[in-house]
């Protein structure tokens, strides 16, 4: 077993380069126990490459790996059988059902987590006899995350794994990694959603083009960026942007998906300013609203670019 105290994944200036393509280029970071760590960035990014160096499944260019305390170069089998990594498809074996894929699977390892319990972990009980080819995405990826766990494994890996769900079947994805993280697992995922990091991650690192930009507990990585609160609004037509800049309370004036953002350190001072100007041109406001900042606004502040879902 590993020692509590030692983290769970160890990186530092781990370089993955495929030709030309620096996917990944020194990235340097710690997971500790129990934590569920996200790394977020768009396509391209380089997160596959990393998880599939810490999976074992592609070897580093240099820096150092260690997965549980052990380097992945020289023990690549021990870590195995104390990981699970989720397999992007199931669909490998279309007419095995998901008790048999889940017996299948377990008997790989030496130390085993029995099928019917795996199946009542993800909720799949009514569909256990069913095709793997006949689940819905939601039910695929559940049965994925399920044949990550065959092993019992003390660090889970998953790759983006709720693309291409729709809303429903991502929230019930979400409670299951939280129960992970109750049963004292460490996860690590990668992900585009950042409300997905934003739900689920103790930290999240945020990577573009093979770098980290910046890591910490999304409340940190917002707070050390905006101090202020956002006012947005549509008016037809748009006010002047030398104008709005002047209103109480506003440090920045934006234009952003058709909205006008007023990033204001005094919210009250900055509507009631706003309702004054609008009043004297003879404008409306319309869907007036009030959010915080959010990891989108970090990266748009980062790198000049939306992260889209
Ligand atoms: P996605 O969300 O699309 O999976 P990602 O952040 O996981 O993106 P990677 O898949 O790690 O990013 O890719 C990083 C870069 O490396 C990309 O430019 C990609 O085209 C390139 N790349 C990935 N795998 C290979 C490969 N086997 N051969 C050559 N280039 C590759």
């Amino acid at each position: 077993m590993t020692q509590s105290g030692v983290p769970v994944i160890r990186v530092a200036d781990l370089k993955k380069y495929y030709g030309d393509v620096k996917a990944v280029d020194g990235i340097t970071f710690e997971v500790e126990r129990g934590e569920v760590f996200g790394m977020l960035g768009p396509n391209g990014a380089g997160k596959t490459t990393t998880i599939e160096v810490l999976e074992g499944l592609r070897p580093p260019d240099s820096g150092t790996v260690e997965v549980l305390g052990l380097d992945v170069r020289h023990h690549p089998q021990s870590i195995k059988e104390r990981i699970g990594v989720q397999l992007q498809s199931v669909s490998l074996y279309p007419r095995l059902t998901v008790t048999e894929l889940l017996d299948l699977f377990g008997s790989f390892f030496s130390h085993r987590v029995p099928t019917k319990q795996l199946i009542e972990a993800v909720d799949l009980g009514e569909r256990a006899k069913a095709w793997s080819m006949n689940l819905s995405g939601g039910q695929q990826q559940r049965l994925s995350i399920a044949l990550a766990l065959v092993n019992d494994p003390e660090l889970v890996f998953l790759d983006e794994p709720t693309t291409g769900l729709d809303p429903q079947a991502r929230r019930s994805l979400w409670d299951l990694i939280r129960g992970l993280q109750e049963r004292g697992k460490s996860v690590m995922l990668t992900t585009h959603y950042m409300e997905e990091a934003t739900e689920l991650c103790s930290r999240v690192a945020i990577m573009d083009h093979g770098h980290i930009l910046e890591m910490g507990a999304v409340s940190d990585l917002i707070g050390r960026r905006f101090k202020e609160r956002a006012v947005f609004f549509d008016s037809n037509p748009r006010l002047p942007a030398d104008q709005l800049a002047r209103l109480g309370g506003v440090t920045r004036a934006a234009q952003e998906d058709g909205q006008t953002v007023l990033y204001s350190s005094d919210v009250p001072g900055t509507i009631a300013a706003l309702l004054a100007t609008t009043d004297g041109l003879g404008v409306e406001p319309h869907n007036l609203g009030i959010r915080q900042a959010t990891l989108e606004d970090v990266f748009l502040d980062l790198t000049g670019r939306a992260l889209r879902d």
